[in-house]
């Protein structure tokens, strides 16, 4: 059976992958990311193919409906709202798992003819305050290095990165490169002794939220090492530059002599360091160290961002974030919002940003939502204060749901369920973490009336008026209409630009191979970025909800190395439900002296609890609880763990604060 060239779609790593109709899966070879490897996850992908539970028709009302009478009930739900709120009151929440494609499309419909700038993704839980940190710095939200600069570094430093468990192919990259040259070092910057801090020569048990200030104290110790800059904000920033790292000074120090000794140093961040209400001025702290030390857009050298789901980027390219317009384009930059209302020949072009994911859901709380669509994600389970929000959905009026599982708790509060392609079955493209843009790349026929979710939206579009600008013919005329987009005239340069892919034919983009932006002019690729950038103080603040004597611990929360996201699709694989199969909650044996590993405890916090079994782990910081947020009410019930979660977000990224809730424990 000939194989398909397509890509992973579980992690932002992006690797290729050979796949074949009767589910054989193997990595591609010639995937720039991972080289023919795949992790456990990529290699069980053949054993997610013929689930049960697959949502196979529309409904509407709990009833078996045609998709014309199904597609009749979103845009009556819609034009309601629109008549009722205007066009704040309708929104779309949608997911990192979309193809860019589909994205584009979403992020049209709302932001270019609804009105409302009150699209958001669930990589707003993910990292938004990342985009938020580079846009700060680079003034564009760009990652400026390569994957192989973790190769060709003399020091990889991983903050809030369990990098061997979230990116395992990244990870096996990395020992690779570390085997071969074992001078090379590697610190792990994280709350708990991880899978990724085997084998590292360095582990400082930071505290959780702690970051900005290690990182204000390196640019102390860089300045103080003679280390200068001529970027702008210099001063100011060595000036806020404060906070106590609480770590043992030895540690420190030696990362400090380490940092400032080594020019080839690369700082990988991922959901540690973003999901915090201090989240922006993480990936700024960072970034301005590495702008001090000159060490940014060289071979082994830069800030790096590492991305969770595998079309995060996607998303941040065609701007499916409440705050950034497509194509990079932004409502603050003169003329760039009538560049693109002109483009689109959409005159109700959202005025200004929309609400962001925990807002959205407050809003809708507040019956301010009349119409909401969800696409390929599940914010029932994975928003904070998910009781909440479930009351929030429960309240909207139309509540429409796409994706292709039926097991979903925001599906069961839906009113429209509209069953979507999954992996294998629908065709686009995704970029993965260092910009590289892969051919997602269908290899099974449509289950039951499963469609691809752009033609839903296209359908709805129909029927509200606006067949014109959404009379796509399919895929590739969608990426041909974004990639020429990003070659708009725009008042400023930017990185992103796809214009040399903007004239590929229907063929050329089926056979596309992967390449990284920008890609200006045909057959040209992008390669690393030294990008204009400005020092951004970051002056230390603690998490937004301390600990204190009622609550006197913190809950982390994050992923399992074999689940994904809620479950839907690793959950029913039994060899991959084998290496974690019961969710617990890891804690350091002195911080739980009356509750005995392996007994079930009671996680309290001020929005919920949870019941899980305990676990002592000697490598946890004292202080701290691990939870993997994966389990469902399919899967474990009472383990529901966002419900006990903090809506507290960053104010600059509105990324909430999933790695630092106050809680107790009690005996179950
Ligand atoms: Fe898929 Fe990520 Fe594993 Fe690669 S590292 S196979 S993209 S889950």
């Amino acid at each position: 059976m000939a194989d398909t060239r397509t890509t992973c779609p579980y992690c932002g790593v992006g690797c290729g992958v050979l796949a074949s109709a009767d589910g054989t899966v193997r990595g591609d070879p010639e995937h720039p990311a991972n080289r023919g490897r795949l992790c456990s996850k990529g290699t069980a992908l053949g054993e997610t193919l013929d689930q049960p539970g697959r949502l196979l028709h529309p409904e509407v009302d709990g009833k078996r409906a045609s998709w014309d009478t199904a597609l009749d009930a979103v845009a009556e739900g819609f034009r309601k709202a629109l008549a009722d709120h205007g066009p704040q009151g309708t929104a779309l929440y949608v997911s990192g798992q979309l193809l860019t494609e589909d994205y584009y499309a979403a992020n049209k419909l709302a932001k270019g003819f609804l009105g409302t700038g009150n699209i958001d993704s669930n990589s707003r839980l993910c990292m938004a305050s990342a985009v938020a940190g580079h846009r700060r710095a680079f003034g564009e939200d760009l990652v400026p290095g390569l994957y192989e600069d973790l190769e060709l570094a003399d020091l990889v430093v991983l903050v809030g990165s369990n990098l061997a468990w979230c990116h395992p192919i990244l990870f096996q990259r990395l020992q690779a490169a570390r085997a071969a040259r074992p001078a090379m070092r590697l610190v792990v910057i994280d709350p708990r002794r991880t899978a990724s801090c085997e084998g590292a020569d360095l582990h400082l048990p930071i505290a959780p939220g702690r970051d900005v200030a290690l990182f204000n104290t390196l640019l102390r110790h860089l300045h103080a090492q003679g280390f200068r800059s001529d970027a702008p904000g210099l001063d100011a920033t060595l000036a806020a530059a404060d906070g106590e790292t609480g770590l043992d000074p030895a540690l420190l120090a030696t990362f400090l002599d380490w940092f400032a000794a080594t020019p080839r140093a690369v700082t990988l961040f991922s959901q540690g360091a973003n999901q915090s209400s201090a989240g922006t001025d993480k990936a700024n702290a960072i970034i301005n160290c590495h702008l001090l030390a000159g060490r940014i857009g060289q071979p082994g050298a830069g800030p790096f961002s590492i991305t969770g789901q595998p079309n995060a980027m996607g998303g941040r390219e065609v701007g499916a974030l409440a705050t950034t317009l497509a194509g990079h384009l932004d409502w603050d930059r003169p003329g760039e919002a009538t560049a693109l209302r002109d483009y689109w020949d959409a005159p109700n072009l959202a005025a200004g940003p929309g609400l962001k994911a925990v807002d959205l859901f407050r809003a809708a709380g507040e019956g301010r939502i009349g119409a909401l669509w969800v696409m390929a994600t599940n914010p029932a389970i994975s928003l904070p204060d998910a009781g909440r929000v479930r009351e929030a959905l429960r309240r909207t009026p139309c509540l429409v749901a796409s994706d292709c599982t039926r097991e979903s708790d925001t599906l069961d509060l839906a009113r429209i369920r509209l069953p979507a392609l999954g992996w294998g079955e629908k065709d686009g493209t995704v970029t993965n973490s260092e910009r590289v843009i892969s051919r997602q790349r269908a290899f099974r026929p449509a289950p039951g009336e499963a469609r691809p979710d752009w033609w839903a939206i296209a359908q709805v579009a129909a029927r509200l008026g606006w067949s014109g600008p959404f009379a796509w013919t399919g895929p590739a005329a969608i990426f041909r209409e974004h990639a020429a987009l990003t070659g708009l005239a725009r008042p400023a340069p930017r990185a992103f630009d796809l214009s040399g892919l903007s004239d590929l034919t229907d063929a050329e983009y089926a056979a596309l191979p992967p390449v990284r932006w920008p890609v200006p002019r045909r057959g040209t690729e992008g390669g690393r970025l030294t990008p204009t950038a400005r020092f951004t103080p970051t002056p230390y603040r603690p998490p937004a909800n301390p600990t204190g004597a009622a609550y006197p611990l913190a809950l982390l929360t994050g992923r399992l190395r074999d689940q994904w996201h809620t479950m839907t699709r690793t959950g029913p694989v039994p060899r991959l439900m084998a290496h974690s199969p019961e969710p617990t909650a890891a804690i350091h044996p002195a911080d739980a002296p009356d509750l005995a590993d392996g007994s079930l405890a009671r996680i309290e916090s001020p929005w919920g609890e949870a019941t899980l079994r305990l676990r002592h782990e000697p490598g946890m910081a004292r202080g701290t609880v691990f939870v993997p947020m994966h389990w469902t009410a399919r899967f474990a019930p009472a383990a529901r763990i966002n419900a006990s979660v903090n809506p507290a977000v960053d104010p600059v990224s509105g990324q909430p604060e999933l790695k630092h809730t106050p809680i107790r424990l009690a005996p179950a």
